[in-house]
């Protein structure tokens, strides 16, 4: 039987939880023998592939590169997985968005704040551009399942891998996948 492929991806998040992912301690060397990591902030792999089974995306979407490559991956995925509260609802990486559009935001932090030479790094293809609002995962693409938590224990990251690898449909009804 070929091996399933996993991508995890890290938007607009603080990595926790990709740090609780790698709590899974033992349960990492199973999954190895059993899967192969694709693409990941840990594997270091440029490019998203063509193909791949099971994508565990973390943070909320925040730029235009997010956007960009969330939209590739839906293209290429069967199961995503929103990884988190920052995927599933915005949670602290959307505390920006009371604050309005991203131009005050960015004047207050590049050019009231600087110390030298303060300017707004707006170089369009070298610098991501925020987006006015921070965004939930499931607005921007759809979303297979939702793994919620801030971060999502890893027990329970477990439980989802183990169900997904058996083959078992990660639905919504009556399970814990639903957003928080
Ligand atoms: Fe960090 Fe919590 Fe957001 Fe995960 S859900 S990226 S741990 S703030």
């Amino acid at each position: 039987m070929a091996r399933m492929k996993v991508a995890t991806v890290w938007f607009g998040g603080c990595s926790g939880c990709h740090m609780s992912f790698l709590d899974l301690d033992e349960f990492l060397i199973d999954l190895a023998a059993q899967v192969d990591i694709v693409y990941s902030p840990v594997a270091d792999v440029k490019e998203y592939p063509s193909h791949v089974d099971i994508c565990l995306i973390e943070g909320a979407v925040a730029n235009d590169e997010h956007v960009e490559l969330a939209h590739l991956i839906r293209q290429n995925t069967d199961i995503i997985i929103a990884f988190g509260d920052c995927a599933v609802t915005g949670n602290v990486t959307a505390m920006r968005n009371p604050l309005g559009t991203i131009e005050p935001i960015l004047q207050k932090v590049y050019v009231e704040a600087a110390t030298l030479h303060g300017r707004i790094p707006f170089e369009k293809g070298i610098v991501p551009q925020l987006l006015d609002r921070v965004l939930p995962l499931h607005q921007v693409i759809e979303v297979d399942a939702y793994l919620p938590g801030c971060p999502p224990p890893a027990e329970r990251i477990k439980a989802v891998l183990v169900k997904a690898l058996s083959g078992e449909p990660l639905t919504l009804e009556g399970s814990d996948l639903k957003p928080g």
